[in-house]
């Protein structure tokens, strides 16, 4: 694993330890201080090279898929392989254990796809033998949609049980891998998937912008008029991108050249491995930190994720997550709130231009910050540790 030099922001920025937009090198800022014609030869090069990179970047396997990037934010993107990929006479199974699950069926149900959902609530993951009892009793599902990371509790879901589940049933699995592509590996020769979609804020460190899709050619073929949308459709993006080299409409031009950068960065520091262990490193040295404050994680270490980690409220009146935000901004160091719908939490991300020492420091910010707010003890109340005993029993069964 390379060693990869980690520079404070430039710019007195906060450090970002949220999970996209995230913290990112200034060389991929400044990849963004010149313009491109989205026609010229140069910037077809580099769509190019972007999509040539995420393709290899899949792994063994990985050389029967196309990358088809699609501008706008993750969401948009899932919406584009929702509607591409499900015929419209099709039928999804969507596991959710969270927001982007919720929103994953949401968008089935704007664009008028039949679908129906497995909710294991906030953070329970959707297990391999449960799609397997769905699957046998409703023949009508085509297709699968999985959470990889599930980024509202940072669950990293068990995406090869569920893969084999779906394999088994000969049924297709579409994967949202938004938050875990890039850093967590999705081998095509090991797990078995239609198309997975990432974006680039997340694991690749870019800018916010354009999401991508990574697809099967045979299905991506096979997809064309299947679209609910114009400016979504993946399959028309793809033809186009294959013939003139071209988005379909208006790039996101610096976009594109920052998460160049931001790619050849990632080669630079040992590819999918070498992040998903800075990634790893970080999440262990937050959460042993966290936990000699006195704070409780969510989840069971099992299910922790490399990518985020969501921490309970603290019991103890003086605490409010709100005034522990800004004045944690007013350190240097911006947070993220919690999604939780039972108990009060936060939620700390570890990706981004972020390594141990930031991760030190933001525990120093934290412990000095429960000092001034005069928190005596970050100790959960009941009700949380109750919550996490019903996961656990929950997660064992
Ligand atoms: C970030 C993310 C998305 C996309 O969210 P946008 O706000 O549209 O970028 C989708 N799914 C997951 C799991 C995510 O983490």
């Amino acid at each position: 694993m390379t060693h990869v030099k980690i520079e404070a922001p430039r710019m007195g920025e906060p450090w970002l330890l949220t999970p996209g937009p995230l913290s990112t090198s200034f060389a991929v800022k400044e990849a963004m201080l010149r313009d491109w014609g989205s026609w010229d030869t140069d910037f077809r090069a580099m769509t190019a090279e972007v999509r040539a990179r995420l393709v290899a970047m899949l792994g063994p396997g990985g050389a029967s898929y196309e990358c088809v990037p699609m501008q706008g934010s993750g969401s948009y993107c899932v919406e584009s392989m929702l509607g591409t990929l499900i015929p419209r006479d099709g039928k999804a199974l969507v596991l959710a254990n969270g927001a982007y699950g919720l929103r994953a069926a949401r968008s089935l149900a704007v664009m008028g796809r039949a679908f129906r959902v497995l909710d294991k609530g906030d953070y329970l993951p959707p297990r391999g033998a449960e799609v397997a009892a769905i699957l046998d009793a409703d023949p009508a599902v085509t297709h699968v949609v999985a959470i990889h990371c599930e980024t509202s509790s940072g669950i990293l879901n068990p995406l090869a049980e569920i893969a084999e589940a779906t394999a088994a049933a000969g049924r297709r699995l579409l994967i949202d891998s938004m938050s875990a592509f890039g850093a967590v590996p999705v081998p095509p020769s090991e797990i078995a998937f239609d198309a997975l979609v990432s974006s680039s804020n997340k694991c690749i460190e870019g800018v916010p912008g354009f999401g991508f899709m990574l697809c099967r050619r045979e299905v991506l073929e096979a997809a064309a008029g299947n679209a609910h949308s114009l400016s979504l459709d993946a399959h028309a993006q793809w033809a186009e991108m294959e013939g003139s080299g071209q988005w379909r409409y208006t790039p996101p031009t610096h976009v594109v050249a920052a998460f160049l950068q931001a790619l050849r960065e990632h080669e630079a520091e040992g590819g999918v491995a070498a992040r998903g262990a800075r990634y790893a490193a970080n999440r262990d040295r937050l959460v042993r930190g966290m936990r000699e404050l006195g704070f409780e994680t969510l989840l069971a270490d099992a299910w922790l994720s490399p990518i985020i980690a969501t921490f309970f409220c603290p019991a103890d009146p003086a605490f409010a997550f709100p005034d522990f935000y800004d004045r944690l901004k007013a350190r240097g160091f911006v947070l993220y709130p919690g999604k939780l719908t039972v108990v009060e939490s936060f939620r700390i991300g570890t990706i981004g231009r972020l390594d141990g020492s930031v991760i030190d420091a933001v525990l120093s910010a934290i412990g000095e910050t429960l000092a001034d707010m005069g928190v005596v003890s970050a100790a959960p109340p009941q009700s949380a540790l109750d919550e996490r005993a019903r996961f656990l029993e929950e997660v064992k069964a």
